[in-house]
């Protein structure tokens, strides 16, 4: 190589280092205002497709947060072009199947997939550290031959990292805030329910719970509350061999008492329990019936973008 020709070289090493540089800080993602939160799946454990698992994302800033990882999340995240190697954290509400049965899925597929090169903070409350243990250990065939046939796969990034939790702030980064706050799913202790704050705008998710007097509390003026339902017959009684489902949830009345009480700008139902057939309108007028706000009935994929005002978006090519 000639002198000018190593002078020509170097001069185009600068330059692409330097527009690389530039092109690095332009792409960075300005972070908007407010914060949008889209509902993964609104069902419960019977399988059906109009409905996947509970799971719902909260983006806000720079963060991408995933609160419960029910059948079928990943498939959704793929939907909306979300890829498992940008999830910061996955916070879980409680350890009933229905919420971590899509987990593996979207840990190991995900870590395939996306090539994803961190290990993935896993917050859930007492019991979730041996879970995550165990499950390790379960798939530590699949994991370490990847590992090892594959290249291209982080070992890092085929980790998970548990973090049991008490009520409180679980999660501070990046200027979005996570509270858990304790919520009455009966004998599943302790149940968690997350709000979750970021530049002056909040979300409350309750998880699966009873009517909560501590779910009020924390959810308390925020812009929008996702509460779980249940509906059942007003005949029912305790003899009935599914009462116990209706008793772990909360009925459309008790749903419009919290939502008299917390006020929020919107709110909107997931985690939609129908184990007697009814259909969503009744649990929409049966609410209605003693609550006037805005309400809307959750469906996959809607999405709210929340602002000084709150959006909802239907997805269309499901
Ligand atoms: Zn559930
Ligand atoms: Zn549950």
């Amino acid at each position: 190589m000639t002198r000018f020709s190593l002078t020509i070289f170097f001069l185009l090493v600068v330059l692409i280092s330097f527009g690389q540089v530039r092109t690095g800080k332009d792409s960075l993602p300005v972070n908007p205002p407010g914060m949008k939160v889209t509902l993964l799946g609104t069902g419960t454990p019977p399988p059906i497709m109009e409905r996947f698992g509970p799971s719902i994302l909260v983006q806000a800033g720079s963060e991408t947060l995933l609160f419960d990882a029910g059948r079928g999340c990943l498939q959704r995240l793929r939907q909306i072009n979300v890829s498992y190697a940008k999830i910061t954290a996955l916070f879980l509400t409680h350890l009933h199947s229905d919420h971590i049965v899509g987990l593996s899925d979207l840990w190991l597929t995900g870590w395939l997939v996306s090539e994803r090169t961190m290990p993935l903070n896993v917050f859930g409350p007492t019991g979730t550290d041996e879970m995550i243990a165990h499950l390790q250990k379960a798939f530590s065939y699949d994991v370490n031959i990847r590992t090892e046939d594959d290249k291209r796969l982080k070992k890092e990034g085929g980790k998970l990292l548990a973090r049991e939790i008490e009520q409180g702030v679980v999660y501070e980064k990046n200027g979005v805030k996570v509270i858990a706050f304790k919520v009455d799913h009966g004998i599943v202790k302790p149940a968690f329910g997350y709000r979750i704050e970021y530049n002056g705008h909040s979300v409350v998710l309750s998880g699966d719970t009873r009517y909560s007097e501590n779910l009020i509390e924390y959810a308390r003026g925020t812009d929008l509350l996702i509460h779980e339902v249940v509906i059942a017959p007003d005949t029912l009684s305790k003899s009935d061999p599914k009462y116990h489902i209706v008793a772990l949830h909360t009925t459309p009345e008790q749903a419009a008492k919290v939502f008299n009480e917390v006020k929020p700008k919107l709110a909107a139902y997931s985690h939609i329990a129908k184990p007697y057939g009814n259909t969503e309108q009744e649990i929409l007028n049966r609410t209605k019936a003693s609550y006037s706000g805005p309400l809307v009935m959750g469906e996959d994929l809607m999405s709210f973008s929340i602002n000084d005002t709150i959006s909802v978006n239907n997805w269309q090519n499901k």
